[in-house]
């Protein structure tokens, strides 16, 4: 089930590549690569992995002109596979340069992403902002005005620091940074737009690592300008503590109808599988109640009557049966990702948790008889019993889907 109630800030809607990015749409999930992008068939594989996670749009680093060169054959290669999603570039430094010399690339990617700290620098910075967005119309894509307060203008937060610094009572540092990090946003997007480029085609970011510094830059930022947001804690960090940055300062935003399209920056374990931030950043807005992707299966916690490991590797298999036959239930069965499950633990809660989910299980604790029940649609439908209880739920999943979004798929041609 998705929320439709909560406000969104109006922004203007971007198109990257046939998805878009603000006003009404969804919003949207996106990625980065963590491969040498001149590593053609590394980058392919990992964006067609990351597209078959659910992310909409992918972007890879562009940083040299061996990188630039294959992008165009990267995208080849994922047409060949069936994988559509769009790309974008991120450029540093010499953005104007590959651009103008690869025009294959400049063509071959849905959006390219620029950072106005280092676009270039002194005299140069104009100029080369220039030359981007002078390319960005002529093949008529849209850009990525990306700050990050890694990177940040210096010139432009010197400049404000010394104004703050001439007030009778001057803000706290933090705080000029923060005007600053907005200003260097809005002010290379204002020159953008002087140069010819619409707002719609300009996407703005602006990413800290501090979850109460985002919060307060988007709120700045979303009250300034309606240019589409793309929302993110960069630096967000490794295992649980990123995922909890992330979520923690996005959903204030997102609740606040802020942010049309969402990355969650985590720093994979080593070898560890790129794709969770995918995962995570369709969590988040699927348990806000803002999309739906994958059904949704509410799982108790277990406590002490619940001594046995069935309870938690049920709950696990289910979870895993779901993203597993997600890919084709999506084509064949229009809104299964609104399913809801629930898999308890015991009598407690059991029942009545069952009873709210389309499909629910409610496991024997310790002491119980060994029976589980199962309600459908609200009702206590049958009882499993037994070592195969996991394949018998999943069975009863798998006609549910079918029977209920499979009529609904056949009754689609009549509306
Ligand atoms: S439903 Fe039962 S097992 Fe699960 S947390 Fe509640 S009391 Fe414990």
């Amino acid at each position: 089930m998705t929320t439709d109630t909560l406000p969104r800030r109006k922004s203007v809607p971007v198109d990257v590549g046939g998805v878009t990015v603000g006003g009404s749409a969804p919003i949207v999930v996106q990625s980065m690569t963590n491969t040498d992008t001149a590593d053609v068939d590394g980058t392919a594989a990992q964006v067609a992995a990351l597209a078959r996670a659910g992310s909409e749009i992918v972007r890879v680093t562009v940083d040299r002109d061996e990188a630039a060169k294959a992008v165009p054959r990267i995208v080849e290669k994922l047409a060949a596979r069936g994988v559509r999603v769009p790309i974008v570039g991120d450029f540093h430094y010499n953005g104007h340069t590959l651009l103008a010399e690869n025009p294959a690339c400049a063509e071959a990617l849905a959006k390219w992403r620029i950072n106005p700290g280092n676009v270039g620098f002194k005299a140069k910075r104009d100029l080369q902002f220039g030359a981007i967005i002078d390319l960005a119309q002529k093949f008529a894509k849209p850009v990525r005005i990306g700050v990050n307060w890694g990177s940040l203008d210096q010139e432009l937060l010197t400049h404000l620091m010394d104004e703050n610094a001439k007030l009778a009572n001057p803000k706290p540092a933090r705080s000029v940074m923060h005007e600053a990090i907005v200003q260097s946003a809005l002010i290379s997007a204002t020159r953008a737009e002087e140069l010819g480029l619409g707002q719609d085609r300009i996407i703005i970011s602006a990413k800290v690592s501090a979850v109460q510094d985002l919060v307060q830059v988007y709120r700045l930022l979303a009250a300034r300008c309606s240019y589409a947001l793309h929302l993110g804690l960069t630096e967000a960090g490794m295992g649980s503590k990123g995922i909890v940055a992330s979520t923690a300062g996005m959903a204030i935003l997102l609740q606040e109808g802020i942010g049309d399209t969402i990355r969650v920056s985590l720093t994979p374990e080593p070898g560890g599988d790129r794709t969770l931030e995918v995962k995570v950043a369709q969590e988040i807005l699927q348990t806000m109640g803002l999309r739906a992707f994958v059904p949704i299966v509410a799982a108790c916690p277990g406590c002490g009557r619940t001594t046995s490991t069935v309870f938690q590797e049920l709950a696990s298999d289910i979870e895993r049966f779901l993203r597993q036959r997600m890919p084709e239930w999506r084509t064949r069965y229009p809104g299964v990702e609104g399913l809801n499950l629930a898999v308890m633990g015991c009598i407690v809660n059991g029942p009545g948790e069952s009873k709210h989910a389309d499909i629910g299980i409610s496991l024997p604790g310790t002491g119980e008889a060994p029976s589980a029940p199962v309600f459908i649609d609200g009702r206590k439908a049958m009882t499993l019993r037994g070592s195969n209880i996991a394949a018998e739920f999943q069975a009863i999943v798998e006609d549910y889907v079918e029977k209920r979004f499979g009529a609904a798929k056949v009754r689609e041609p009549q509306t």
